[in-house]
């Protein structure tokens, strides 16, 4: 068959282990998933109402295209024009449809690395030069980035907070680099842990919108919102960059229910700030506990934390595993000896915790 050459070597992405996978691997009752970054609290109650309600909608029609109920609440919600926004079947298949956009052979796209793998994994698909800038001290360098940028880049990426570290970039720094980049390069800001972040001097990336308009920002319902099997992500930028995106978008990308239950998601805010505390102060713990091991890791943004244990990763997380705890080893994220580690609940922290620490002690015998 003539695959196109760019996809001959191309991995598929490996997911975390399931949960039942494990249960039956090590014969355990109880398994907790700390591995992709989703909401220990699950979902708003408003969410559970709607669904409730509707389980006897009608699915045989197809959905409304343009999610016009959930654009124009979204839209309310954070102060810009339904035309502003694109909606996708997660934010996944929106870095898609920029890299489809904007990506081919002959063009470039820069990024930090490591830092979300899809971006990667789109702009070979589209066959362009990846350009990786690595991080410093777990930060995007973008000093380095504006250097590698050419008549020839697309697009840059940024990632903040950046996953898999959960740094993220000041905004005198964002500052700075916008004004840099020429306006012919599409800036993305991928902010799917937006919510979680309480440092002071973070940016206000919406109020950077109307001044840039070669600049889209990335936002999720998978992680707060903790809808991440309904698949609903988001990109906020200016009307031209919106409507050289939509013809790129499947005309039904977005379904009918996971529509409904996002935009009612939107309405129930507390339950948002209410997440965001609760991981604040679960992430202490986690720092805490490194420290007192001398254990390396970076302050994150984020609803996770990335910790250097000085040894092969993939022990770490199988070590993990066999106590019925699934991390993410850092092998497959650019992080050979660690592990990222989702922040749970207290329970689930409590236990991990105590599992991390039974490696160590397990280590210090061994050597
Ligand atoms: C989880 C994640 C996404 C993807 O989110 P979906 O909306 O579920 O596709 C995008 N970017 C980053 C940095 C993420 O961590």
């Amino acid at each position: 068959m003539k695959w196109k050459n760019q996809i001959v070597n191309l991995h598929a992405y490996q997911p975390g282990k399931s949960i039942d996978e494990v249960k039956k691997m090590y014969n355990l009752k109880e398994i907790f998933k700390l591995a992709s970054n989703e909401n220990p609290y699950g979902f708003s109650e408003k969410v559970k109402k709607v669904l409730e309600e509707d389980a006897t909608s009608t699915f045989s029609y197809y959905p409304d295209g343009y999610a016009t109920n959930l654009r124009e609440e979204a839209a309310k919600f954070l102060g810009v024009k339904p035309t502003q926004l694109i909606f996708s079947n997660g934010t996944d298949e929106l870095l898609q449809i920029i890299s489809k956009a904007l990506l081919e052979p002959g063009k470039n796209t820069v990024m930090a690395c490591p830092t979300f793998s899809q971006y990667k994994h789109n702009a070979i698909m589209e066959g362009a030069e990846v350009r990786e800038i690595p991080l410093v001290d777990g930060n995007h360098d973008l000093d380095n980035m504006l250097k590698a940028l050419d008549h020839q880049t697309a697009i840059v990426w940024l990632c903040s907070p950046n996953n898999p570290t959960g740094t993220y970039i000041t905004n005198d720094k964002l500052m700075n680099f916008l004004q840099q980049v020429p306006k012919d390069i599409l800036i993305v800001l991928d902010e799917a842990y937006y919510e979680y972040v309480d440092a002071d001097d973070y940016y206000d990336a919406l109020s950077l919108i109307d001044k840039y308009p070669n600049l889209i920002v990335t936002r999720t319902f998978s992680k707060i919102y903790g809808l991440a099997s309904f698949r609903v992500g988001y990109g906020i930028a200016s009307e031209e960059i919106i409507s050289a995106l939509e013809p790129v978008r499947q005309p039904f990308n977005t379904n009918v229910l996971a529509q409904k239950v996002a935009s009612e998601a939107l309405k129930d805010q507390e339950f948002v700030s209410q997440c965001a505390a609760l991981n604040k102060k679960e992430l202490e713990r986690f720092y805490d506990f490194c420290q007192k091991h001398n254990l390396h890791y970076y302050q994150s943004q984020g609803n996770f934390i990335l910790i250097d244990f000085q040894c092969d990763g993939d022990d770490v997380f199988t070590f993990l595993l066999s106590k019925g705890y699934i991390v993410r080893s850092g092998k497959q994220l650019g992080f050979p000896t660690s592990i990222r580690v989702t922040i749970g609940t207290s329970e689930q922290n409590s236990g991990v915790i105590d599992a991390m620490k039974a490696f160590l002690e397990k280590q210090a015998i061994k050597n």
